[in-house]
C-alpha cells in the first residue's frame, strides 16, 4: 500500500447570523478571544449594521484583519427584487448556499412596515390552494438563513424603521422546522442586538398540535396566528390536510391554551374562497370558534395560484362575510392584498420562481 498523504483542510467558518451571541463567544474563545468579543460583534452588526470589520474600530487591529477566517458575515445574494408600482411591496428572492432559493417580503402599509419571513424551501403539508404547498419540501432553512433575510430586507430599507414586524409566513411551515426557528427568533429578540420584542414576532401555523404546545412553553410573547380556513372538520381536511391529523377540537384546545398562558389573542387566519367557505353559516361557525378562546380573525381574500381552480370571492361577498361576523366575533380585519402584481401576497410564494 502507498501512504496516501493528507492534509487536514480548514473546515469553513460558521454563518454569524445563526449564532447565538453566547455560541457565538464560545466559538471566538476557541480562537483566543475573550468572551466580550461576541458583544462587541452583535453591536457592529446588529445595531450599527456594520458588516465590514475593518470598520469595527474597538476590535484590536489584529483581530479585524482574521474576523472573515473566524465566522462569515456575508449575506446570501439577492438574485431579484420585486417591487410594486407604489413601492409599498418588494419581494425578495435570496440564492442559498447549495442552489436554493427562498423568498421573503417587506411590506410597508401607512402603520408600520412588517417583514414576511420564510421558514422552509418549500413545504411539505400540501394545503389545497397554496403556491408553497405545490413545490414539496426541498429542505428546512437554518436559523442563520432566516435572520440572514431580516437583515437583507432592513439593508435594502437602510434601517429606516426601528420598529418594524416579523411574520413567519412567507414559504414553510415554522413549527416543522422549530428548533432553527426558535434559534433564529431567539438571535432577533437579543437585547444586545437587534432587540425584537416577542410581541412583534408572528409565527403563523396550518396547526402542529404539540409543536403549538411547545411553543407556549417557551413563556415569550410570541404571537401566534392559526390557518383555520374551515370551521368543520370535513372542510378542513380538505383544504388543511394536516388537520387529519390534528382536528379542529384539538387544535382550538391547543390554541385557547396558548393565548391563555401567553397573554395575547391568537389570530384566526381564514382564507376565503368562493363557494367553498364563504357562506354565512361558515360564518356564524367562525365567530363562535372565536368567541371560546381569546382571538381575533383576519380574513384573507384568496390569491390567485396558477394551475389552482379556486376562485378568490367578490369584494361584496367578503364585505358581507366581515359583516356578519363583525356584531359576534371578538375582532375582525380583512388582509388587504399587498404585492399580488408580483406573487408576493399570502400563498403566492414559490409559485413563480
Ligand atoms: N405555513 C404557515 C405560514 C405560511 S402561509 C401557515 O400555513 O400558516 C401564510 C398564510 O397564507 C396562511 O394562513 C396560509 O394558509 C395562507 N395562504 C396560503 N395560500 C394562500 C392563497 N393562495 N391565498 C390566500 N392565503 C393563502
Ligand atoms: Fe405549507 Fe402553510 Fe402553504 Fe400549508 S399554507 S402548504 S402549511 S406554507
Amino acid at each position: 500500500m502507498i501512504p496516501v498523504e493528507t492534509t487536514a483542510q480548514p473546515s469553513p467558518p460558521p454563518n454569524f447570523y445563526g449564532l447565538s451571541r453566547r455560541q457565538l463567544a464560545d466559538h471566538l474563545a476557541t480562537h483566543g478571544q475573550p468572551t466580550f468579543r461576541a458583544q462587541q460583534l452583535f453591536s457592529w452588526v446588529y445595531q450599527k449594521h456594520q458588516r465590514h470589520p475593518g470598520a469595527m474600530t474597538d476590535l484590536p487591529l489584529s483581530f479585524r484583519g482574521h474576523v472573515a477566517e473566524v465566522c462569515d458575515l456575508r449575506l446570501p445574494p439577492a438574485s431579484a427584487v420585486l417591487s410594486t408600482p407604489d413601492q409599498s411591496t418588494h419581494k425578495f428572492v435570496l440564492s442559498l448556499a447549495g442552489g436554493a432559493r427562498v423568498e421573503c417580503v417587506s411590506m410597508r402599509t401607512e402603520r408600520r412596515l412588517t417583514f414576511c419571513l420564510s421558514s422552509q424551501v418549500g413545504c411539505a403539508l400540501g394545503c389545497a390552494f397554496c403556491a408553497t404547498g405545490l413545490m414539496g419540501l426541498s429542505r428546512n432553512l437554518s436559523a442563520g438563513e432566516i435572520v440572514a433575510q431580516v437583515m437583507a430586507m432592513g439593508d435594502f430599507h437602510r434601517w429606516q424603521d426601528e420598529r418594524f414586524n416579523i411574520v413567519f409566513m412567507g414559504m414553510g411551515e415554522p413549527l416543522a422546522n422549530y428548533d432553527a426557528v426558535m434559534t433564529a427568533i431567539r438571535i432577533l429578540h437579543d437585547e444586545r442586538g437587534l432587540n425584537m420584542g416577542a410581541r412583534r414576532i408572528t409565527v403563523s401555523t396550518s396547526g402542529l398540535v404539540p409543536h403549538i404546545r411547545k411553543l407556549a412553553d417557551e413563556g415569550m410573547q410570541l404571537g401566534l396566528a392559526l390557518s383555520l380556513h374551515a370551521t368543520t372538520d370535513e372542510l378542513r381536511d380538505r383544504l388543511v390536510p394536516v388537520n387529519k391529523r390534528w382536528p379542529l377540537r384539538e387544535l382550538l384546545a391547543a390554541a385557547r391554551e396558548y393565548g391563555e398562558r401567553s397573554g395575547r389573542r391568537v389570530t384566526l387566519e381564514y382564507t376565503l374562497l368562493a363557494g367553498v367557505n364563504d357562506r354565512p353559516e361558515d360564518a356564524d361557525r367562525l365567530a363562535e370558534i372565536a368567541r371560546a378562546l381569546p382571538s381575533k380573525i383576519n380574513l384573507i381574500p384568496y390569491n390567485p395560484v396558477p394551475g389552482l381552480e379556486w376562485k378568490r370571492p367578490e369584494r361584496r361577498a367578503v364585505e358581507a362575510f366581515a359583516h356578519r361576523l363583525l356584531p359576534i366575533a371578538p375582532a375582525v380585519t380583512v388582509r388587504r392584498t399587498l404585492g399580488g402584481e408580483i406573487w408576493a401576497a399570502c400563498g403566492q410564494l414559490g409559485g413563480l420562481s
